[in-house]
């Protein structure tokens, strides 16, 4: 059975304002695998998200099926112009969970904040991305990843699509295109672009320089990228506007789509480069990681709830 890693806490804090297209790219971060430390990509250059049919106990799932397509396209849209992955989504169609099954899903969890029969996750936590990959160094397909699930916390947090929302009783709010265009980052295979302690040293952006930590001087052109892990406060919605430097991060490394995607196909499309099926990967190769969870979280410099 593959291993499932510790999650990641992912925390929204610190207010990022508008500078998101303003600011030029300086670097990236990718999720590198555990053993040979190389960058994790999909050889599938259409990636498919569905979303679980039990849904929010907030949103209805055409809400959902509206707000993941405006987050996938928050991605495509961008990345299209430089190369990249073509992130999609469908509807519901059935109940899924956070599994190595080489289905790309979402999954709200309304009545308790862990994976069944798992440890709970922190409750701070509005969500998480788990990604799984070839993890064997030296064998060809390491680093590809197989599958990502995200999970989102509606027991803690009451997710809208509007900042006029009341959280229910005991949460607070999230907005769910905010939080899923943080999440389709790691499916994409990028990291925190800042040190958030999970790893025992600081991770390396693009440029072999380490980031910068997340409890120290954080530099504007830092805090401005979606795949920042804190936000300023609930409800926030400035991670739906990408930074160049998110857009760079998958563009170095999924060149230009010269075919159309075909998200109705079962499977996801009909492009891409030869490449070998994800279920045809022993299970014995997989890892899986927990790219993310996000958060809210005090920090030093100002109280987000
Ligand atoms: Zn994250």
């Amino acid at each position: 059975m593959p291993q499932w890693a510790q999650v990641v806490k992912l925390a929204f804090a610190t207010w990022l304002g508008v500078l998101a297209w303003s600011i030029p790219a300086v670097a990236y971060v990718r999720t590198t695998t555990e053993v040979s430390g190389v960058p994790v990509q999909w050889n599938e250059r259409c990636v498919v998200v569905t979303i679980d049919q039990r849904g929010s106990k907030d949103l209805s799932l055409d809400e959902v099926a509206q707000v993941m397509a405006r987050a996938a396209a928050n991605w495509t849209r961008r990345t299209s112009q430089c190369g990249g992955l073509a992130l999609s989504t469908q509807p519901a169609r059935q109940i899924l969970d956070v599994a190595p099954d080489g289905l790309p899903t979402v999954v709200f969890r309304n009545i308790e904040w862990r994976r069944p029969g798992k440890a709970p996750h922190d409750p701070s936590a509005i969500g998480l991305t788990t990604v799984m990959y070839v993890n064997t160094p030296g064998q060809p397909g390491d680093g590809t990843i197989l599958d990502a699930d995200i999970e989102l916390n509606n027991v803690n947090y009451t997710f809208t699509t509007s900042a006029a929302t009341m959280p229910r009783a005991g949460t607070a709010l999230a907005d769910l295109e905010n939080t899923l265009t943080h999440e389709l980052g790691h499916v994409q295979g990028l990291a925190h672009t800042c040190w958030d302690h999970v790893t025992q040293k600081a991770p390396l952006d693009d440029k072999g320089n380490p980031i910068p930590d997340c409890n120290g001087t954080v530099p504007d052109t830092v805090l401005a990228t979606t795949m920042y892990p804190y936000a300023s406060m609930p409800g926030e919605t400035s991670k739906r506007n990408l930074a160049d430097d998110d857009v760079d991060g998958v563009c170095k490394v999924y060149a230009p789509l010269t075919l159309s995607c075909h998200p109705e196909i079962q499977g996801g499309c009909a492009v891409a480069s030869p490449s070998p099926s994800r279920r045809r990967w022993p299970v014995s190769f997989v890892v899986v990681i927990a790219a993310s969870a996000l958060a809210l979280r005090a920090r030093r410099r100002r109280r987000s709830c």
